[in-house]
């Protein structure tokens, strides 16, 4: 999709504050610094639209990016941020797992997973967390540009290894610098929204 417009409608905390218009919407989560808001402003063709970090963990909301008038891409702030508070994890694992199990415009979850390493716990703990609400679910391997070529394979049969939902299918290598993967992903958002 080439995208023309782009609005953050709303930043919310709670059900009340979502979007009422009924538009079908893609979730991204990942752990703080994984590249989420590298992989939207990629998406949307936009610099910096979505805020990059910076101060990783400090967004708590759930940004909603309209784009195009017919959907929205939701920014789910990052997990595993170490100097986030006890009280503040709970808070944000509330305010997830109400959005992510309890909203019938979420048509699939975009989870981002830094390339260069294996999937942590957190990452397999989100995925097993999408499978089991049988979530429709796109697993990004992020920041591609600094493997080398000759390890993607590898990076990708580590990651597939570790889940049984995971296949090729499902599986994207991305790089904000390069574009690549890219067009994967929004052929898989464009799939999941007209569904
Ligand atoms: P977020 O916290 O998940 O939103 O992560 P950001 O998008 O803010 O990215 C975190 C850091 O990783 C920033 O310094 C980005 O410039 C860098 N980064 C993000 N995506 C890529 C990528 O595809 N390639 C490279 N080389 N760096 C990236």
């Amino acid at each position: 999709m080439k995208v023309h417009n782009v609005e953050l409608t709303i930043s919310a905390v709670k059900p009340e504050q979502y979007p009422n218009n009924g538009f079908p919407e893609i979730a991204l989560v990942g752990r703080s610094n994984v590249g989420k808001s590298s992989l939207i402003n990629t998406l949307i063709d936009r610099r910096s639209y979505a805020r990059t970090s910076g101060q990783p963990g400090k967004t708590q909301t759930l940004n909603f990016y309209k784009v195009e008038e017919k959907m929205y891409l939701v920014d789910v702030p990052g997990y595993g941020y170490a100097k986030v508070s006890k009280k503040e994890r709970e808070k944000w694992g509330r305010m997830i797992e109400t959005y992510l199990t309890q909203r019938p415009n979420l048509k699939g979850v975009i989870s981002l997973i830094d390339a260069r390493h294996e999937p942590t716990e957190l990452d397999l703990q989100m995925l097993e967390f999408l499978h089991y609400y049988q979530l429709p679910v796109l697993a990004v391997g992020t920041k591609i540009d600094k493997v080398p070529r000759s390890k993607w394979n590898k990076v990708a049969s580590n990651a597939l290894r570790k889940t049984d939902f995971l296949n090729s299918d499902n599986y994207v290598l991305f790089s904000a610098v390069s574009k690549i993967g890219k067009d994967s992903v929004w052929d898989w958002i464009d799939q999941m929204i007209e569904k």
